[in-house]
C-alpha cells in the first residue's frame, strides 16, 4: 500500500531537466509534511538539485505520511534506512510532530544526544529557520541557518565526510550551522545570496499540489513591506529579485510553458512590464505565490485570468483600517475597493480573501468590518466571495514578538460569532487548536523541547500536550 501510494505520486510527476542519481553518499531530502505540502515548495526540488551537483551526492526525496512505516524515496523507491544521512526541510513549527513521529517509528532516538554512530545523521534547515529555532537543537545533530546556496560548496563538501563525527566537525566550519554536540552555535542566517546567480527553479513539475502542473521559479527573495506579523518583512532584507532576461533564458532553456512564480509579493517585483513581455512573447501561462493588491495592474489581472486562474485571492488582513493599520499591512479602504473593482472588470467572478483576527485591540466593530468588504465585493457582481481567517499568532523576530496569542475561549468566540455573522458567505478557519500548537512550538525552550520530547510516545498524544500546555500560557 505504502509503495502503491509513493509510487501513485511518482505518477504525477514530470522531469523537465535532468539530473543525475550516481554518487555514493546517499542523502535522504525530507519534508516532513504530506505530498500535496512538500510538492507546492521549491526546497522539495530545488534543495535536492543543489545537493545533487556535488558528484559524490546522490540525494533522494521523501515526503512524510501519517500511514507509512518503510518510507521509499520518490526517484528509486529505496527505503529511507538506507540512507545514512537524513536532510529534514523544515517550512512550519508544527512540521516538529511529522518529524519526531518519523524517527520514532523508525526506532530513531528523538534527542540526538541518545544517538550513536549506527543511527543516521539528522540535519535540519528550512525556512523555519528564520523564527525561533530553539526547538529543532534538541532534536537535529545539526541546523542550518538561512540560505543553503551560501554555503553550498562547504556543506555538500561535509556531508561527504566518512565518519558520522567527520561529517560534523566539517558542518561546524559552516558559519551558519549549530552542531549542540560540539558545542558549536551559529554566527550568522544565511542570507544575501544573488539571487540571479543560481535562479532558483525547480527541475520536477507536479500535478498535484498548490502549483498544478507549473513549473516552479523563485523570481524574488524576502519581502520590501513591513507587516509587523511577518518575518519576511523584517528579517530578508534587502529584498532580492531575478531579472526578466534571465528568466526568459530559462524559458529558451526549457521545453515547457507553465510557471509558478515564487516571489513574496509578485506585484512588488521591479520590471513587472518587462516580465509580463516574457510570458507574452513565449505564450506561457503562470501563476503567482501572493501579490499585493495596492499595486496591482490590469495587466497583469488579465495574464493571470489567461493562465487559467479561476479565483482573484488577496490579503486585506483586517476588516477595519484601525486593525489593518495596527498590522502595518500599509492598505486602505480605498485601495480595497479599486482591487476589488480592476478584477471584475478583467473578468474574475470568483474572490478569496485570507483575513487575520484575534487581536487584544479588536472590537466587535472591528470584527463586524469584515463583512463590509464580502459585501463590497457581492455589490460589485462576484459570485463567490470567500473569507478564509487564521488567528494572529505573534512570533518571535517579529514585531508582534512582545504579544501573546489570545486565549483560546476567546478566540473560539470570535470564530462563533464570525461564523454567524458571516452567514450567506463561504467561511473557513484555521484550527485554534493547530495555532496554538505553533505558538508554543514557536516559543519554546530548548530545555522545554527536551522535557516534552522525552515523553513523546505517540503524534497523537504529543499534539494534545502541547496544545493543553499552551492553552494553560494563554490563560
Ligand atoms: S505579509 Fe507579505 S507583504 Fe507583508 S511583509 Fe510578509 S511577505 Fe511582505
Amino acid at each position: 500500500m505504502e509503495y502503491e501510494k509513493v509510487l501513485g505520486f511518482k505518477s504525477k510527476e514530470r522531469q523537465v531537466e535532468n539530473l543525475k542519481l550516481e554518487g555514493d553518499v546517499r542523502v535522504a531530502l525530507i519534508v516532513p509534511n504530506d505530498y500535496i505540502v512538500a510538492s507546492s515548495g521549491l526546497a522539495f526540488y530545488y534543495v535536492q538539485k543543489l545537493l545533487n551537483h556535488h558528484p559524490r551526492i546522490r540525494c533522494e526525496r521523501f515526503f512524510y505520511d501519517e500511514s507509512f512505516s518503510k518510507y521509499y524515496s520518490l526517484e528509486t523507491q529505496t527505503p529511507l534506512d538506507e540512507f545514512p544521512i537524513w536532510l529534514f526541510s523544515v517550512s512550519f513549527e508544527n512540521d516538529l510532530l511529522n518529524l519526531l513521529d518519523l524517527l520514532k517509528k523508525k526506532g530513531i532516538p528523538l534527542l540526538w544526544k541518545d544517538r550513536e554512530e549506527h543511527h543516521p545523521l539528522v540535519v535540519a534547515g528550512g525556512a523555519v529557520t528564520y523564527l525561533n529555532t530553539e526547538f529543532l537543537l534538541p532534536v537535529a545533530d545539526a541546523v542550518y541557518y538561512g540560505e543553503l546556496e551560501k554555503h553550498l560548496e562547504e556543506f555538500s563538501e561535509a556531508l561527504t565526510g566518512e565518519k558520522k563525527e567527520d561529517i560534523l566537525k566539517a558542518l561546524a566550519e559552516i558559519p551558519s550551522m549549530n552542531v549542540p554536540s560540539l558545542g558549536k552555535k551559529h554566527s550568522e542566517i544565511a542570507t544575501g545570496v544573488i539571487v540571479d546567480e543560481f535562479l532558483p527553479h525547480a527541475h520536477i513539475v507536479s500535478d498535484a499540489g498548490v502549483f498544478l502542473g507549473k513549473l516552479l521559479v523563485e523570481l524574488g527573495r524576502g519581502c520590501i513591506r513591513r507587516c509587523a506579523f511577518c518575518i519576511f518583512g523584517k528579517n530578508l532584507k534587502p529584498a532580492r529579485f531575478v531579472r526578466p532576461d534571465r528568466f526568459e533564458s530559462l524559458v529558451e532553456e526549457i521545453p515547457w510553458k507553465e510557471y509558478g512564480l515564487i516571489s513574496a509579493t509578485i506585484t512588488d517585483y521591479p520590471w513587472l512590464n518587462e516580465l509580463l513581455d516574457v510570458v507574452e512573447r513565449h505564450q506561457l501561462k503562470i501563476s503567482v505565490s501572493s501579490l499585493r493588491l495596492d499595486r496591482l495592474s490590469e495587466r497583469l489581472l488579465k495574464v493571470l485570468k489567461e493562465s487559467g486562474q479561476r479565483s482573484f485571492t488577496i490579503a486585506p488582513e483586517a476588516g477595519s483600517q484601525k486593525i489593518r493599520d495596527i498590522l502595518k499591512k500599509d492598505i486602505t479602504d480605498e485601495q480595497i475597493e479599486i482591487a476589488l473593482k480592476m478584477a471584475r472588470n478583467v473578468g474574475f467572478d470568483r474572490i478569496k480573501m485570507y483575513f487575520i483576527y484575534g487581536l487584544e485591540e479588536e472590537t466587535e466593530e472591528d470584527l463586524r468590518a469584515f463583512r463590509k468588504i464580502g459585501e463590497l465585493a457581492l455589490q460589485m457582481g462576484y459570485r463567490e466571495v470567500h473569507m478564509s481567517f487564521n488567528p494572529l499568532i505573534p512570533k518571535p523576530g517579529t514585531d508582534f514578538e512582545e504579544r501573546r496569542m489570545e486565549p483560546v475561549d476567546v478566540l473560539r468566540e470570535k470564530e462563533k460569532f464570525l461564523k454567524e455573522y458571516l452567514k450567506g458567505f463561504r467561511v473557513d478557519f484555521e484550527s485554534i487548536r493547530e495555532s496554538v500548537i505553533q505558538y508554543t512550538i514557536a516559543r519554546a525552550s530548548r530545555e522545554e523541547i527536551v522535557e516534552w520530547v522525552k515523553s513523546f510516545e505517540n503524534k497523537k498524544r504529543f499534539r494534545k500536550m502541547i496544545f493543553n500546555e499552551g492553552r494553560k500560557r494563554l490563560c
